[in-house]
């Protein structure tokens, strides 16, 4: 078979062990899903409720333009219906911006540590790429602005970033925004942007008006806990929207996603209440992670980047002794963060665990095995990876 020769570039995304294999393997009733970045809770009751009654409806194709979603959801960010744009997940807009925006001959430039799918989405066009190093796990917007080159097509900003949490607080993005040249599209995903809690948090959706090389990438996969049904959105001008319109499947938001999005919609308060409960929870994690000598990166998101080279179990193996006490979290060695490990912010309940595993880890009794009794968990419903 002749195959596209980019392929040789690429590798799948790696799933990880399913919880049904890791379950077996260390013989784990309940685990904690601290890998993923996803929230504890599922979608709002009225949305079940709402699910289930259009399930009758599916032997019809969904909405292609998600219309109701669009008015609604335009509405609120005070934007055009005709600067949103929806994807099966907002890596799905990913990779439509990818084939919209780049060919074998653009350069496109994006931070490094960040979210794999960037490398990814740039290797497939083939193209040539520059993949900025954080400093010291932040941003230096200097160093992203002095890699943009006359043919850079894209830039893409990751805020917060995943997986250091770090925030660039909105007096500078909008600096370096002004500084990438009309002609590069500015990519900005913020996929955790509704975990922040700074009191500089500006709505940037109103900023494409102002920029129109800039797109804003969220999803309703973090906050929303609708993951499992793959929903993001875009906001940009009207041209990009319509490229992606162009490249897009007809019908690539599902009905139900749609349906989940709009219910969920109608409750800010309690996604508010959610944010804040993430963010107790985080200062909480980390007020005992360094009460017990262990450092996390300052995180404006639903994940803390937990320094693991202090500990009595080699840092490498942090992620795998936690595994085997039944919490599953992101090894910063896998994602080019030697010495620390990605964790979700979960409920309080698994917030407790971690901590008495890890003060297990501080002082090193490393035998794999039981869990807290009480820990109750279901673990049935969450996914391993993000
Ligand atoms: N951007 C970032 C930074 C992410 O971490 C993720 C998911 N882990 C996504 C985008 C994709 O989210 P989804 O496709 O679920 O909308």
């Amino acid at each position: 078979m002749k195959f596209n020769p980019v392929l040789a570039r690429l590798t799948p995304y790696r799933g990880g062990l399913s919880l049904a294999d890791i379950r077996k393997r260390y013989e784990l009733k309940h685990i904690a899903i601290m890998s993923a970045n996803e929230v504890p809770w599922g979608p709002f009751p009225e949305v079940v409720e709402a699910l289930r009654s259009a399930v009758a409806g599916l032997n019809r194709y969904p909405d292609g333009t998600c219309a109701e979603l669009r008015g609604v959801l335009a509405g609120q960010l005070g934007v055009s219906e005709a600067n949103l744009c929806f994807g099966n997940g907002s890596c799905e807009l990913l990779m439509l911006l990818g084939e919209a925006l780049l060919t074998e001959n653009d350069h496109a430039v994006f931070p490094h540590p960040s979210f794999v799918m960037y490398r990814s989405i740039v290797l497939a066009r083939g193209g040539p790429f520059s993949a900025v190093p954080l400093n010291r796990l932040d941003y230096d917007l200097d160093d992203i602005l002095q890699a943009v080159r006359p043919e850079t097509s894209v830039v893409i900003i990751c805020n917060p970033n995943n997986p250091t949490g770090s925030y660039i607080e909105p007096e500078r993005l909008r600096a370096f925004i002004e500084g990438v040249p009309k002609e590069t599209a500015i990519i900005l995903d913020e996929a955790y942007g509704e975990f922040v809690t700074s009191p500089a948090r500006e709505e940037t959706a109103a900023w494409v008006a102002e920029y129109p090389n800039l797109v804003v990438l969220r999803t309703f996969s973090k906050l929303y806990g609708l993951a499992g049904l793959r929903l993001g959105y875009g906001i940009a001008d009207p041209e990009i929207v319509q490229a992606l319109d162009k490249l897009r499947q007809p019908f690539n938001v599902d009905s139900l996603a749609q349906i989940a999005a709009r219910e969920s919609l109608r409750y800010p308060d309690r996604l508010s209440e959610r944010r804040d409960r993430i963010a107790a929870e985080r200062l909480r994690l980390s007020a005992a992670l360094a009460d017990a000598g262990i450092r996390c990166h300052p995180s404006e998101a639903n994940f803390l980047l937990v320094d693991v080279t202090g500990l009595a179990v080699p840092g490498p193996e942090v992620s795998q002794a936690l595994l085997e006490r039944g919490i599953l979290t992101r090894s910063g060695y896998a994602m080019d963060c030697p010495g620390w490990i990605r964790v979700t912010i979960g409920d309080a309940e698994e917030g407790d665990v971690f901590l008495s595993a890890m003060r297990e880890l501080i002082h090193g009794i490393a035998q794999g095995g039981a869990l807290r009794s009480g820990w109750a968990a279901d673990a049935e419903s969450i996914s391993p990876e993000s």
